[in-house]
């Protein structure tokens, strides 16, 4: 009996496809065709619409298959801590991304070697805490991220996980219930990680009250990066985080890596042992180059590219309303990221609505939503829609009016999906430069703020 957790139908087309070529070269071109068809149809055709997603600069692009990236480096920067000799270009390049880092981040330390955010928090929960010992996360109906919770990374290192109390209508951390079951349960550490974000967070109030028992707080801002780097959202290190981990490839809009912040010294060591030897050897030289470049990119761009990502935001969840799809915190107006959360359970739920809409070329996600109970995870009511690649195309608030346009055709006038696609197509296909980069500098009418 054999068991696959991934789609049977999809692998034996895969299989179908390598049988029916006659060589290893013609396996090659299938793959080749694959990630073609990719780009001529997510990468010029759609509105990609996905929050944790975002288009790199062409020259971050190059980067990723520059050269260096066939290089081997393990180790911490420097003669001495490395085991390869040669490294001499590839500690320069590293040792900028990691002082672009703490610019960007107006931190004291950073680190770059970890490939994503889910491994930068496995980093965290080795370093700051053993197993057995109490942590609070946040759930997954209210936004949490399973790397913080039992079934990921978290639930690796055998810590005991318990919820961080949520008001389920204004989707604010309860604070006097906090206060109340910190209190009782003396977490080690209380790790803030949100997948679905729309307001800041009380960071200061949390951390005040865990420092009471000598208790840290960590904030996981895997999408809230580029905002964090940009000064549009809140600064969790200046609030009383002792760590912040990010993911590049989300709003910071680098390449898919994970990032560490942190400002007190002796967290250098604890940290910096977890990602080597532990969790990383070898770590993609041509990634860092990347990073180091989108980190100058944020620096130079972020301020104004992050805050037109809100403001588009904003626009798009008042677009939505209008239209008669109703929008999460309305009444707080929609969003102060790049996110909006429609409620989308009269139109058939998250998962059917986020495959029809693909089915015209935007893409979005299904998501938990608050009064989604576990039996709805894999069909939720809510749609998570983000606007960083919107907004790197040099799309501004009147273009959000007509994305909407197009969502509401298909779920609230019930157009044929054909039609609406023919007019996503005509609106995005001569619209392929992405900007807030040196390549491209800022949009057309957009002056640096
Ligand atoms: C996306 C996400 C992660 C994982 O990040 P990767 O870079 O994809 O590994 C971790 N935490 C939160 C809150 C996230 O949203």
């Amino acid at each position: 009996m054999s068991f696959e957790v991934h789609d049977p139908t999809i692998l034996a087309n895969a299989r179908q496809i390598l049988d029916s070529v006659s060589s290893p070269k013609g396996m090659a071109d299938a793959v080749l065709a694959a990630v073609s068809r990719n780009e001529e149809w997510r990468g010029k055709r759609c509105i990609n619409l996905l929050a944790p997603e975002a288009p790199t600069s062409p020259t971050v692009r190059r980067l990723l298959s520059s050269e260096i990236g066939t290089r081997a480096a393990e180790g911490h920067i420097g003669r001495v801590n490395r085991w390869f000799a040669g490294t001499q270009y590839i500690d320069e390049v590293e040792a900028l991304c990691v002082e672009l880092l703490k610019q960007a981040f107006r931190c004291n330390y950073a680190d770059h070697r970890l490939m994503g955010s889910m491994i930068g928090n496995m980093a965290i929960y080795h370093a700051l805490v053993k197993p057995g010992d109490r942590v609070m996360t946040a759930a997954q109906p209210f936004g949490g991220h399973s790397s913080n919770r039992v079934d990921g990374p978290a639930g690796t290192r055998g810590v005991e996980i318990h919820d961080i109390p949520f008001d389920p209508v204004e989707l604010e951390v309860d604070l006097d219930k906090f206060a109340e079951e910190a209190q009782r349960i003396r977490p080690k550490l209380v790790v803030m990680g949100m997948s679905m974000t729309l307001f800041p967070l009380p960071v200061a109030e949390m951390a005040k009250i865990m420092s009471a028992w000598g208790g840290q707080f960590v904030f996981d801002g895997a999408h809230q990066a580029g905002l964090i780097a940009g000064g549009q959202f809140q600064d969790p290190l200046k609030e009383g985080a002792a760590v912040l981990t990010g993911s590049a490839g989300k709003t910071f809009s680098g390449p898919q890596s994970g990032m560490i912040m942190w400002n007190d010294a002796a967290l250098t060591k604890p940290i910096t042992d977890a990602i080597f030897p532990a969790l990383a050897a070898t770590h993609q030289v041509n990634r860092v180059a990347a990073l180091a470049v989108s980190a100058a990119e944020m620096i130079e761009f972020g301020k104004t590219y992050m805050a037109q990502i809100v403001k588009n935001a904003q626009a798009l969840g008042k677009a939505l309303e209008e239209r008669g799809i109703r929008v999460l915190a309305a009444q707080r107006g929609y969003t102060r990221t790049h996110q909006v959360i429609a409620d989308v359970k009269a139109f058939g739920g998250g998962l059917d609505v986020a495959h029809k809409l693909a089915e015209a070329n935007i893409i979005t996600n299904k998501n938990l939503i608050p009064g989604d109970t576990p039996a709805d995870w894999d069909r939720p009511s809510g749609l998570r829609i983000g606007t960083i690649e919107a907004t790197r195309l040099g799309w501004m608030e009147a273009d959000m009016a007509q994305i909407a346009e197009f969502i509401a055709r298909v779920l609230v006038k019930g157009e044929a999906v054909e039609q609406v696609r023919a007019d996503v197509e005509a609106f995005r296909l001569p619209r392929q430069d992405f900007y807030y980069n040196f390549d491209n500098g800022y949009p057309a009418g957009v002056e640096k703020c």
